[in-house]
């Protein structure tokens, strides 16, 4: 009798690595993922995928590594061992409880991910807000994009790009400042590759400290010094207003806080800008005319501005390009803040972050505390009007004893937070440590007193928001392995018995049925916000695939650009200028740390590697990490390319195979962030790099620190 192979099925669903948001078509037999292909439907990828989405099949059906049960140790002295979930969530709750009550609801902390999906991060924010009265809820979307958003409410009175994917092929003009798209966004990138090719006129401008493959192929590179941004889009709006390339018109009809900003640049001549940036005046002349004389200028930005401890007044100052030019609000213009992770969005949106409220909403109005508690059926006075810490400040309080618990779900702090010796200090202090994993081998996993097995890609339903604000579906392919559970799932078991064990906090706020019932409760919230998805559903997404927000109830589509009326979503309508001074990188290079250290992505790999790690084929384009020197630096140091040296900063070490590269400046080296304890002796490059962060935004310096350099003498 021969066998018969199973019925192979497919499943529409999205990627789960970058905030391109590619859809894609999962064939499964009904227990393993057999293959995967580009969904030829969904508009942000038309069909194709990158290296990494295209592995992901690769990536399921590996046990190994895999969280699968709950597992629990009852003192720091002993090995966590595998126990039933109800002990689990009991434990997690009572242990939770206990120290809200002893020291009250800011002692506890959640410490949240860009990979949860929509669905998810509600339930979370929900817990925290609604349910435990903390705002100590924070994620590690603080590293990744939190200077955008404090940037576009600044500017433009609410978060969220302006643009959408369709701007790529409109755009006469791009300007791509820190962001090497070719690498972090690949199928973005292959789209503006494919209208560049069509049309030579398009002209590329590459605002980066390295010449990446992004900045090889630019039309004009401007390498500036690290950190130097708000001096060269400075320089850049003072030649456009003295050179009459400004719009006047829209200026006076839709801003406001010109005349401050102009003052400002006054003193920023190209010649003084470039000076500071370390460009020739020519090329940043140049980049403002390619601006200014643009019909459709398109600005591409990432964690290059973002992890900075300057990083809003980097996105502002670019804003202010836009604005003053009037590019913004029509096809192929505006300034677009590229997401790293698959639903950083998706988290802005449900209020997922220590100072939001659900809806885009501050915590720190009380009309919006008013706003959520009723729509949640509590008193205004149960949500806490304190914004909560945001992930540095979140981990030096727990170092410092201040949070006594903290659950960390979906992310990796020990080798994703700067300066990861006292993040690795904090979890040794707290008195109790709960993560919540697909994968039991990450760097933080050892801290925990209780580890949760949480489902992962294939595994999951609900939603995810990728850059232009498309919301689509994702869908389970095949069941998770082992007992592991959906993170929305756990965290509504553990408030459920968490409600009980409070019974002076609001009851009767969980129970939730599926991912669906949690997107209607979502969605109900932004009525009338300017995120508005009140008209889409769950059968809407089904019908018409994924759609962009926003989508308020009785509307027939969602928005692909905001503000193309000129009207803004500040109070009077006016978007608003900021006068954005330079100021230098937080920690300067000196006679003892003499090296600018920069960090940044692989093309192939993801975050901490934990799934693209285990794909052969993805280590094949840099199978080692390495730190990158111009060969002019290490000759005059006498260091040999893969000789092992040391990096020093004021906060830790690490050491690395040398490659010589002239993609670096004199001055100046590069390590990619992926690596960490699973493959070095260390947490990666993050030992070195320091906690200072933006004073509006909160998001550390990642991408920044003063090193040393100099050969390793091991014994
Ligand atoms: Fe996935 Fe991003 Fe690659 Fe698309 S570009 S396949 S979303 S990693």
């Amino acid at each position: 009798q021969p066998l018969t192979p199973p019925p192979i099925t497919q499943t529409r669903s999205t990627c789960c690595y970058c905030g391109v948001g590619c859809g894609v078509l999962i064939d499964s037999d009904g227990t393993r993922i057999t293959g995967i292909q580009g969904d030829p439907d969904h508009p942000a990828n038309r069909g194709r995928l990158c290296t990494k989405g295209l592995t992901l099949p690769l990536t399921a059906q590996q046990q190994t590594g895999r969280a699968l049960y709950p597992e629990l140790r009852l003192n720091r002295h002993m090995p966590r061992q595998r126990v039933d979930w109800d002990t689990a969530l009991d434990t997690v709750a009572q242990r939770f409880a206990d120290i809200i009550q002893r020291h009250g609801p800011d002692a506890v902390a959640l410490y949240v991910s860009g990979q949860l999906l929509t669905e998810d991060y509600y339930v979370f924010n929900k817990l925290a807000k609604g349910l435990i009265g903390t705002n100590n809820i924070d994620t590690n979307s603080r590293l990744c994009m939190s200077s955008a958003v404090a940037a576009y409410k600044l500017a433009l009175g609410a978060d969220g790009p302006p643009t959408c994917y369709d701007d790529l092929e409109l755009a006469d003009c791009v300007l791509f400042a820190g962001s090497n798209m070719a690498w972090a966004h690949p199928v973005l990138y292959r789209r503006l590759e494919a209208a560049k090719a069509a049309d030579a006129q398009i002209k590329w401008i590459v605002v980066d400290p390295r010449r990446t493959d992004t900045a090889a192929q630019a039309d004009l590179h401007l390498q500036i010094q690290p950190g130097t941004d708000v001096a060269l889009f400075n320089g850049m709006l003072h030649h456009l207003i003295w050179e009459g390339l400004i719009d006047p018109a829209y200026i006076d009809a839709h801003t406001a806080g010109f005349a401050e900003l102009k003052r400002l640049v006054r003193d920023y001549t190209p010649r003084m800008a470039a000076e500071i940036c370390g460009v020739l005046e020519a090329d940043l002349i140049t980049a403002a005319e390619w601006m200014g004389r643009s019909s459709a200028a398109l600005s591409l930005y990432c964690m290059g501005l973002n992890q900075s401890a300057h990083g809003t007044d980097k996105n502002l100052a670019l804003i202010n390009l836009h604005l003053a030019t009037g590019q913004i609000g029509k096809p192929g213009a505006g300034p677009f803040s590229l997401t790293g992770q698959p639903n950083a969005m998706g988290g802005r949106e449900v209020g997922g972050m220590a100072n939001m409220l659900a809806a885009h909403r501050d915590i720190t109005n009380a009309e919006h505390r008013a706003e959520v508690a009723a729509l949640w059926g509590i008193a205004p006075a149960q949500l806490s009007p304190n914004p909560g810490l945001p992930a540095v400040a979140l981990f030096e309080a727990v170092r410092a004893g201040q949070i006594k618990a903290i659950w960390v779900v979906c992310t990796n702090p020990v080798h994703s937070m700067p300066d990861i010796d006292k993040v690795r200090a904090a979890l040794q202090q707290a008195e109790f440590v709960v993560v919540q994993e697909a994968y039991g081998n990450t760097d933080t996993v050892p801290f925990a007193d209780v580890l949760l097995p949480a489902t992962s890609w294939g595994e999951k339903s609900g939603t995810v928001t990728n850059s232009e604000r498309r919301i689509s579906r994702v869908r389970p392919a095949i069941a998770a392995p082992g007992e592991a559970r959906a993170d929305w799932q756990i965290a509504d078991a553990v408030a459920q018995r968490l409600q009980n064990l409070l019974p002076s906090r609001p009851q009767g706020l969980f129970g939730f049925a599926d991912a669906e019932t949690i997107f209607n409760e979502h969605r109900s919230l932004t009525t009338d916000r300017d995120l508005d998805i009140s008209g889409l559903d769950y059968p809407l997404l089904e019908q018409l695939g994924p759609q962009q927000w926003p989508w308020p109830s009785g509307a027939s589509g969602g928005q692909a650009r905001r503000y193309s009326d000129g009207v803004f979503a500040t109070a009077d309508g006016r978007a608003r200028f900021h006068a954005t001074p330079y100021r230098p990188v937080a920690e300067p290079t000196n006679s003892r740390y003499p090296f600018h250290l920069l960090t940044g992505r692989l093309r192939d790999q993801w975050h901490g590697m934990s799934r693209t790690g285990r794909v052969p084929a993805l280590w094949a384009h840099t199978p080692q990490a390495t730190l990158s020197m111009h060969p002019m630096d290490a000759e005059r140091r006498g260091l040999q390319a893969g000789q092992l040296v040391k990096i020093s900063s004021k906060r830790g070490q690490l050491i690395l195979p040398l490659a010589f590269s002239d993609e670096v400046t004199t001055g100046t080296v590069f390590a990619a962030m992926h690596w960490n304890a699973q493959f070095l002796h260390c947490g990666g490059i993050n030992e070195t790099t320091l906690g200072s962060v933006d004073p509006q935004s909160a998001q550390p310096e990642l991408k920044h620190a003063a090193v040393r350099i100099e050969a390793a003498n091991l014994p």
